[in-house]
């Protein structure tokens, strides 16, 4: 274990004795040298060997996607090298897609063929294979269970933005709206006939300003026309299948049964091959991440730079660069929730009046949080090559692409009028969020 270097009390760096960072609410670093830019690098050392085995690939597999990662980045940054939209690494993600699909196929067609011979003692076998190729059946992606879905009637000027939008990127609208608590927004097909649903998490809307919003709405709506393969229904849905096996897989707590032998090798037997089960999917899955890694960061930027030509690329490097704040939105519910525990009895605020202040508070926090503690995440971003989540490139990546773009003036602008009608049709999903929040 490494202990956080201690704290110089003249507010010098012990390294290059440069100003350190001064808000004691924050780490204190160094912005000239970086001395103590991550504190919690070191720590968690692990200690046993199957530990440290595991910790080696894992690291291995962080090299060679931090190589990839950086040549995209690169080969974007120099425009005299366009890349190619579909390679090698898109053709064998399809395959293993399809291959997935195939099983499930295979255990469908099977299973019937087997029901059709008449024969009595193949129907337990065909219902198992029916039931595996049910489970494995392709996804079809389906709506957050944490949201509040807004119709087009409870508020038409956010569809009415969200719709230009669309329009300027040339994408198909949103046929819903749905609005989370969560720091982030998302696009997504649901269903057999791929509805459009737009998910907007309030926690990133709230701290955001109305121009900062239209580029991330414009980054939303570009993930409908930026050609990313791991949208397209073959792949995504592949990999929904495999993602519920390799958790219906999972290993399990250990119980303890005073059951028969018969029982006992059964269930070991069962569990043996939920792991094997398990691992292959795992296995699976990281392979195909792994293939679409460069096409999927290539569709990413081109989001970003489609959000730039929509809404500036000033608003587009500002959003970019507001979303290493997740930390400080978790520190405020946290805190949020604690008071609401030890103030549900006695003189509490009423319930509506504190579930209209969180985000007034939140707003309030992360405008108080100082650039240089700013800086501190987009570098401790750069550091750890960290991203918003596995799909998109590390965050000051995308913050540097936009920077080495000409800068675009913003295609669609907004009113005062419409940004204040926006705000109150967001009212009642505001009061909603809040309460799970709280209730978290
Ligand atoms: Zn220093
Ligand atoms: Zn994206």
């Amino acid at each position: 274990m490494t202990t956080p270097p201690a704290v110089e009390a003249d507010g010098m760096c012990p390294s290059c004795s440069a100003p350190l960072s001064a808000d004691p609410r924050f780490v204190i670093w160094c912005p000239s040298c970086s001395w103590n830019l991550d504190p919690s690098a070191g720590t968690g050392a692990v200690t046993t060997a199957p530990r440290r085995r595991a910790e080696r690939r894992r690291e291995a597999r962080r090299r060679a996607d931090g190589a990839t990662v950086e040549q995209v980045f690169r080969d974007l940054a120099n425009p005299s090298r366009p890349p190619a939209v579909r390679d090698g690494s898109w053709f064998a993600a399809m395959a293993v897609a399809g291959s997935v699909h195939l099983v499930t196929a295979a255990f469908t067609v099977g299973s019937i063929g087997l029901l059709t011979t008449g024969n009595l003692l193949m129907v337990p076998v065909a219902a198992i294979g029916l039931g595996i190729a049910f489970v494995t059946r392709p996804r079809l992606g389906r709506l957050d269970p944490d949201g509040s879905p807004l119709s087009r009637s409870e508020a038409p000027h956010l569809y009415a933005l969200a719709d230009r939008v669309a329009a300027e990127l040339g994408a198909p609208p949103a046929e819903l709206i749905e609005v989370t608590p969560g720091f982030g927004m998302s696009h997504t097909r649901v269903g057999l006939r791929r509805h459009v649903v737009l998910t907007i998490g309030l926690a990133l809307w709230e701290v955001l300003t109305p121009e900062e919003r239209v580029a991330a709405l414009a980054h939303e709506f570009g993930h409908a026309v930026n050609g990313d393969p791991r949208r397209a229904l073959w792949f995504h849905s592949a990999v929904e299948a495999l993602t519920h096996w390799n958790r219906a897989g999972a290993p399990g707590p250990v119980e303890q049964s005073g059951a028969g032998l018969v029982f006992l090798i059964m269930d070991w037997v069962a569990k043996l091959v939920m792991r094997g089960v398990h691992h292959l999917t795992e296995l699976l899955l990281r392979r195909l991440l792994r293939l679409t890694l460069a096409a999927g960061h290539r569709a990413e930027y081109h989001a970003d730079e489609m959000a730039a030509r929509v809404a500036s690329s000033a608003a587009t490097g500002s959003m970019l660069r507001a979303l290493v704040l997740g930390d400080s939105v978790e520190t405020v519910f946290r805190r949020r929730s604690a008071v609401r525990q030890g103030t549900r009895s006695g003189r509490a605020p009423s319930r509506d009046q504190a579930d209209a202040s969180l985000w007034q508070e939140l707003r309030e926090y992360v405008a108080s949080i100082p650039e240089v503690e700013r800086l501190r995440r987009l570098r401790l971003s750069a550091r750890r090559m960290s991203s918003v989540d596995r799909a998109h490139p590390p965050t000051y990546l995308r913050v540097q692409l936009i920077g080495a773009r000409p800068p675009a003036e913003a295609a669609l602008t907004l009113d005062p009028a419409e940004t204040a009608a926006i705000e109150e049709e967001l009212t009642p999903a505001r009061t909603q969020a809040a309460r799970v929040v709280m209730m978290s």
